[in-house]
């Protein structure tokens, strides 16, 4: 048995700081466990053992001179690998950035760090994220740790794999559409977007800069909770003009009961075309468990909110196209080699360092930001994204939190979906949230009564009211039996602590 499998990241820092076991042998676990999990899984990209070793003796020399140690002291932790950390290679999933080597740390990454978590792994993801199913990794597949024939979800699904399979107690990923929350939903992991600014993205590789936002992954919400202390610690970043200061502690009210608070229910979204049965009847019992808890349950609608893919279906290409002009064959990656002129080893670096789906996604772009379309679509969207941020802010003068589901259904099979239109249609719940900026997070309900695969409710809130988001994920959380649960093929094999 593996007490990683079991402890929570503020059991394991406490063991940490009284002795109980060091950070090294914490670190060796997780190593462990990877060593024995990750062959079946590919949840890792790189293991960065020497750094992850390096930061543990340093924590045990720290407490043996009788320092107090930082909050997440010696918990381990894995990075999407769009996430720069110096030591490392950044490859985003993709050929173009195969040997790209970190030249600096992004500051989500250093604040954890800052705050005490061993840099185990970089994690596996769909190339530049995006995806939804980690399958367009250059790298291969991950499995999803419930069923090795099936998909983690994505972009970020080595991140939620990683968590799942008990390899790490924490990870963070990128969420851009849904990228954090439906791999969370698909492995029965809590994964949290944060309102859009709460996070830093300095020196996280960017997809949509008006949409991107990293969050963290943790098998409980206390560990999430405890993760969001360590990113929004040190307030607003001067290196990423988006950044905001937010209330910090999500420890404080955690706890607090929900009596008397409003749970908005979107009819549209419970009887959505799509949504299968046992996610809808999971949903619905998360609403009960709050409603047993003393919260209001209130119908609600958000109107236009049903343009929200359309509408980041253009923005989100748009900005990809600009972000991604910078992967030129010159400056950055992949260099074609024996080529005549610049132009040619721009093109050719291009077709050859990325896969189809960054080449749909930048053509897309190219495509809608040329002159006429422009007007037609991107305008659009744009006035889109307005009404469907004015339905939010609306519903939120009524209600608290909003209920609805995380993905329309369980983990599907490889290759199952490879139409790129039905696979956009997998974020058909998340997508809004980042269209309207607001925080959002997928809380694990247990297991599908139809698959037997892990369910998922997803809760929102309105902007910069991550903490009580929380609160709200923390009652969900118990009422049902899914917390702290490592996917049971990995339970305990390997990672002896
Ligand atoms: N699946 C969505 C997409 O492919 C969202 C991806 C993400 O959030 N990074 O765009």
């Amino acid at each position: 048995m593996s007490l990683l499998d079991e402890l929570s990241a503020r059991q394991i820092a406490s063991g940490v700081q009284a002795g109980e076991f060091s950070a090294e042998e914490v670190c060796r676990a997780s190593l462990d466990a990877i060593a024995s999990r990750d062959a079946e899984l590919h949840a890792c990209l790189q293991v960065l053992e020497e750094l992850a070793l390096a930061k543990a003796r340093e924590l045990d020399r720290d407490r043996a001179a009788g320092r107090a140690l930082p909050p997440l002291a010696g918990v381990p932790l894995a990075v999407k690998d769009n996430m720069n950390l110096i030591g490392s290679r950044t490859t985003c999933g993709s050929r173009m950035l195969e040997d790209y080597e970190s030249p600096y740390t992004a500051t989500c990454v250093q604040r954890m760090l800052d705050a005490g978590c061993l840099p185990i792994a970089k994690t596996n993801m769909d190339e530049f994220a995006f995806g939804s199913s980690t399958e367009t990794s250059h790298f291969g597949k991950t499995a999803n740790p419930w069923d090795a024939e099936r998909v983690p979800g994505g972009s970020s699904g080595g991140s939620a794999a990683a968590v799942a399979a008990g390899e790490v107690t924490l990870a963070l990923g990128s969420d851009t559409g849904g990228s954090i929350r439906q791999p969370a939903a698909f492995c029965g992991v809590v994964g949290l977007k944060p309102t859009y600014g709460a996070v830093s993205r300095y020196g996280v590789v960017a997809f949509g800069s008006s949409l991107d936002q990293v969050g963290p992954f943790g098998r409980r919400v206390e560990d999430v909770a405890l993760a969001m202390n360590a990113l929004l610690g040190e307030g607003h970043d001067p290196m990423d003009a988006t950044s905001q200061d937010c209330p910090v502690d999500f420890l404080e009210h955690l706890e607090d009961p929900v009596e008397g608070l409003r749970v908005g229910i979107i009819a549209d979204f419970i009887d959505a075309e799509g949504l299968s049965g046992e996610v809808r009847s999971a949903v619905l019992g998360a609403a009960e468990a709050l409603a047993d808890q003393g919260a209001e349950l209130v119908d609600v609608s958000l109107p236009n909110v049903a343009d929200s893919i359309s509408a980041y279906y253009v923005i989100g290409p748009c900005e990809a196209f600009s972000n991604l002009a910078r992967f030129d064959g010159v400056r950055y990656g992949y260099q074609e080699p024996g080529c005549a002129t610049l132009a040619e080893q721009s093109a050719k670096s291009r077709a050859h360092g990325f896969g189809a789906e960054a080449k749909r996604r930048q053509m897309l772009g190219a495509y809608l930001l040329s002159s006429g379309v422009y007007e037609r679509y991107y305008h659009k969207a744009q006035k889109a994204r307005t009404l469907i941020t004015k339905s939010y802010e609306r519903a939120f003068e009524e209600v608290d939190v909003l209920l609805l589901p995380s993905s329309p259904r369980t983990a599907f099979k490889f290759g199952e979906i490879s139409d790129p239109t039905q696979m956009y249609l997998s974020d058909m719940f998340t997508i809004s949230s980042n269209i309207a900026g607001n925080g959002s997070v997928s809380v694990p309900l247990g297991l599908g009564e139809d698959s037997g695969l892990p369910v998922a409710v997803q809760l929102q809130g309105p902007a910069f009211k991550d903490r009580r988001l929380l609160t709200f994920a923390r009652a969900v959380e118990r009422g049902f039996e899914a917390e702290g649960r490592v996917a049971p093929a990995f339970a305990g094999k390997g990672g002896e602590l």
